[in-house]
């Protein structure tokens, strides 16, 4: 927990974090933990593996994360059967490796997502991000979760000149849609985050931080308590069609007989649908959090207590937690990196940044998927007749709630949401799952990034990202 020797202690800096790879900085230190810091400070869920499974229920519920649990916890409440199948451990996916960033909005702006889908969708599509706040905030608010929540809004920050050149009009137009939205001069920034190395930022509300272990154990908690079957260490296998119109779900253990499915599987979605896969691409996001600060550092580097992200296609996304230390996370790489490697990049990545934090060790270093889509979009509706509520792309842990409870009502006779309305198309590639052409998206991605500094290419966005903030890019985490 010690610190560093006084001599690997960086100097303060003031470097843009593209300079970082040039840099003899400050040594990561090699005994940081392999695993989530959420896991050592989440309470521990109890297991749920070899209980003896239903042989017939309404909804079978494939994954074991935000979307699944809130489903099955929908479903129980309305008085259906239900059964939650998780192939590993409850949140063993990105709900409990996430950065914890909590967003309305999607990865583009309104004006684009009024460009692509007409004002009305626009409005109900942007809408329903917000009720996911609501319903997310509500649920920790009404039932006394300590999940952490500090609603204290989100701050993009430019990475290139042009991307700042877009946040005034990104402001205006999210002032109809009830977000309040102001830009940052650069030479304000320091007001809102102990950094020069953007261009300026956007500071955005409603939004913030959660403890994305501790919610997640939280909303197993009103799950099960409203009546929820939850199953581990059950993968399933396949889905079959019968002739009535209802599903086998094969697992591991056996099989059972489903009217509906619910797939919930985002950037772990296997073989079992192939329907599903074929339209999502699994993206590797990391993260460190370093040791906890002093309390004057790490009201230097995050004043405001707000979420940050910037406009990169390789961002980065962090913030200072509720225990003070940066939690860090980005985009490294599209090829396969070692986590060594990894928690390197992303260590000089941070201190490029926040070059007051150097000294300060490194306890936690991990990573998860994300899952990316053609249009960037999360998606709910029906394929074959299986639902799914997936591809969140850098919305999720507020989405990933909301679509799954909105998919235990449709299911139940309610309303689709807006977001049903849009089409869910192939990756358009020769692909079953290994998606063999990242590397050729990331170098891509790594031109435009260096291209939008030089104000030589259009900035690679089209409006706010939060979505960039972790899931995603396509961006994410
Ligand atoms: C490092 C990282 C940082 C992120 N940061 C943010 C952030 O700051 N803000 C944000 O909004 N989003 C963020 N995200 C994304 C967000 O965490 C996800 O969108 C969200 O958790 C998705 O929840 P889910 O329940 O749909 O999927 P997951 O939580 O991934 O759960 C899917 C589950 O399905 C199970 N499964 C897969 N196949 C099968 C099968 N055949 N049978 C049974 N079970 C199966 C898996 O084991 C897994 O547990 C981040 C993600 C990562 C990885």
């Amino acid at each position: 927990m010690g610190r560093l020797p006084r001599e690997v202690r960086g100097k303060p800096r003031s470097v843009r974090p593209d300079t970082m790879h040039t840099m003899t900085g400050p040594t990561l230190n090699r005994d940081y933990e392999r695993r989530p810091y959420w896991h050592a400070t989440m309470p521990s869920l109890h297991a749920r593996s070899g209980r003896q499974l239903p042989d017939i229920v309404d909804v079978a519920i494939v994954g074991g994360g935000y979307t699944g649990v809130a489903a099955a916890r929908k479903l129980a409440l309305q008085g259906a059967k239900a059964v939650l199948l998780e192939a590993r451990t409850l949140g063993y996916g990105a709900s409990s490796r996430n950065g914890g960033i909590i967003h309305p909005g999607f990865k583009w702006g309104p004006r684009t997502l009024v460009k692509r889908y007409g004002p009305e969708l626009a409005r109900a599509i942007y809408g329903e991000s917000m009720e996911a706040f609501e319903l997310v905030s509500g649920l920790i608010r009404d039932n006394d979760i300590d999940a952490e929540l500090r609603p204290n809004g989100w701050l993009e920050l430019a990475w290139a000149p042009s991307h700042f050149d877009h946040f005034a009009d990104e402001a205006a137009a999210l002032a109809p849609w009830g977000t309040r939205a102001r830009i940052v001069e650069k030479a304000r920034l320091r007001e809102e985050i102990g950094t020069d190395a953007y261009h300026g930022g956007l500071a955005v509300e409603p939004g913030g931080i959660l403890h994305p272990g501790k919610w997640f154990a939280g909303l197993v908690g009103l799950a099960e308590r409203a009546g929820a079957d939850l199953h581990e260490a059950t993968p399933v296998l396949a889905i079959r069609r019968q002739a009535d119109g209802r599903f086998v779900v094969e697992t591991s253990r056996g099989a059972i007989l489903a009217r509906d499915v619910l797939v919930a599987t985002n950037g772990y979605t296997d073989g079992a649908v192939p329907s599903v896969r074929r339209r999502i691409v699994p993206i590797v996001s990391s993260i460190i959090a370093t040791e906890p600060l002093p309390e004057d550092l790490a009201h230097e580097v995050s004043p405001t207590g707000r979420a940050y992200f910037d406009t990169k296609n390789f961002l980065s996304y962090w913030h200072v937690s509720a225990d003070r230390r940066v939690i860090f996370g980005g985009r490294v790489s599209f090829l396969p990196q070692s986590p060594e490697r990894t928690a390197r990049a992303l260590f000089d990545r941070m201190l490029a940044i926040h070059p007051q934090v150097a000294g300060y060790r490194v306890e936690y270093s991990w990573g998860g998927n994300v899952a990316m889509t053609f249009d960037r979009m999360p998606h709910i509706g029906r394929l074959g007749g299986i639902m799914h509520a997936v591809g969140y792309s850098g919305t999720g842990v507020l989405m990933s709630t909301y679509l799954g409870t909105r998919a235990a009502e449709w299911l139940g006779g309610g309303e689709p949401p807006a977001l049903a309305m849009l089409r869910f198309r192939l990756v358009p590639a020769p692909y079953e799952g290994r998606p063999w052409f990242l590397p050729f998206i990331g170098e891509a991605f790594r031109l435009q990034d260096r291209l939008a500094v030089r104000g030589v290419a259009p900035p690679g966005r089209s409006g706010p990202t939060p979505a960039a903030s972790a899931d995603e890019s396509a961006q994410g985490q």
